[in-house]
């Protein structure tokens, strides 16, 4: 233990860092995940979902920023329903 464990180290928490980076992460926090937990650090960070890609819709209510698929706010409780272009089609009963 010594310099051999600070090499690997560093070596984990750069491939986990440059993979956290381009996934829309903070390089120096997975930077420090990969020094820490080395091999689960890197298996985080390849599991790791980009939030970023996900649909975004802003709540109608309080103006929230949220998730596509969230369906109730959690700052003001309003229901969020999908736009289904099916169901605007369908004439009043
Ligand atoms: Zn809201």
């Amino acid at each position: 233990m010594g310099y051999e464990y600070v090499f690997i180290a560093l070596m984990f928490g750069l491939a986990t860092g440059i993979i956290g980076r381009a996934k829309g992460g903070s390089f120096f926090i997975w930077l420090l995940v990969g020094m820490v937990l080395l091999l689960f650090g890197l298996i985080a960070v390849i599991l790791y979902r980009n939030e970023v890609t996900e649909p975004e819709r802003r709540c109608p209510t309080c103006g929230k920023i949220l998730k596509l698929y969230v369906q109730v706010c959690p700052r003001c409780g309003t229901d969020l329903y999908l736009p289904d272009p099916e169901e605007t089609r369908m004439p009043p009963r």
